[in-house]
């Protein structure tokens, strides 16, 4: 164990119990980002912050409950034939009062309350029932990708859940994939690997994203049961500029001897495509192509079945 502590002191700091409540919870939130046990007192400049944090932590629960969430689709193309292979499944919150909440504002809140394992079920619920809205509409659908957080994995029956809930559905396992990030598998590996593995073995594809971010580590890539790379942006932004393009032929040639598909995340120009492309990665994503889009227009890039 060890211990954070946030001290405010009255009334400089708060003229009332809540208000210095906050301010020791906002002092607290400072410590816990610094190593080892920290006392930190608090100043002004904390405040705002953290009282949106706060706030956002404690609207999340209801939130949750009346699910004021959705999921917009965002389109993964094949590189070379620019056909429409996927999408990726990006969560927003419309939360009343406050219009759409980007993921980036309200994801990290719910990692830190432990709400994520809630929410990304219910996220994972929202993806499934909507491969079934449109496969009942008759379209010929393809799968769609999830982020999941590492903390959902800190349930041993994630993967078991999953399966199950997809098998209630009458979905093909093959129609859903999981994105995890590469912090993700570090810090639970003895969680994330066995229920990866048993979700790759059941079909679902699983995507390693955020590549070239963090350690990027090589031993990873071969430990994990992934079947897909995802470069991060940071990667493809500076395309077709020559240093950059041989980090990412090299990963393209790796991932290709480990039979690992490889998306270029965040493609903004052609010049990002065709260097891409040229590269070895197997399929695009990003703005220059599709932006993420409401379920509507998704449905309208998928073809009617005969
Ligand atoms: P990510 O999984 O790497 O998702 C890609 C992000 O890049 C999305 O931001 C997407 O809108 C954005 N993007 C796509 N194309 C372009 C482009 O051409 N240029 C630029 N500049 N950006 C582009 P978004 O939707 O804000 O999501 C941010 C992050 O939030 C995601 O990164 C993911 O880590 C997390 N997230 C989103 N939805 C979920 C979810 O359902 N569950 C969990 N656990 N995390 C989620
Ligand atoms: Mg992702
Ligand atoms: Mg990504």
């Amino acid at each position: 164990m060890h211990m954070s502590v946030g001290v405010a002191r009255f009334p400089a700091h708060g003229d009332s119990g809540a208000a210095l409540l906050r301010a020791a919870d906002a002092a607290m939130h400072r410590a816990k980002h610094q190593a080892g046990a920290t006392v930190v007192l608090f100043e002004p400049g904390m405040a705002n912050r953290s009282g949106t944090l706060l706030e956002i932590e404690q609207a999340l629960g209801a939130a949750i409950e009346q699910c004021e969430f959705v999921l917009e689709y965002q389109p993964k193309f094949v590189a070379r034939s620019r056909e429409l292979s996927g999408f990726e499944a990006l969560v927003r919150w419309q939360r009343p009062g406050f219009g759409r909440v980007s993921p980036v504002e309200f994801i990290p809140a719910a990692e830190r309350t432990g709400q994520i394992v809630a929410l990304g079920a219910l996220l994972l619920r929202l993806a499934a029932q909507q491969l079934r809205r449109w496969r009942a509409q008759g379209l010929a659908v393809l799968p769609v990708a999830v982020n999941v957080s590492p903390l959902q994995f800190e349930d041993a029956g994630l993967a078991d859940w999953l399966l199950a809930m997809l098998s209630d559905h009458g979905l093909d396992p093959a129609l859903i994939e999981v994105e995890i990030t590469e912090t993700a598998a570090i810090t639970h590996m003895d969680r994330v690997l066995p229920q990866l593995a048993r979700l790759r073995d059941a079909g679902v594809g699983v995507a390693f994203d955020d590549f070239g971010t963090g350690q990027s580590s090589l031993t990873l890539l071969r430990r994990l049961p992934i079947t897909t790379l995802k470069l991060d942006r940071s990667m493809i932004e500076p395309l077709p500029e020559p240093a950059a393009g041989a980090v990412v032929r090299a990963a393209c040639v790796l991932a290709d001897a480990l039979g690992l598909a490889v998306v270029a995340e965040g493609v903004e120009t052609e010049a990002q495509a065709q260097a891409a492309e040229r590269l070895g990665c197997t399929h695009l994503q990003g703005r220059l192509l599709a932006g993420p889009l409401a379920s509507e227009a998704a449905a309208a890039l998928l073809v009617k079945q005969p």
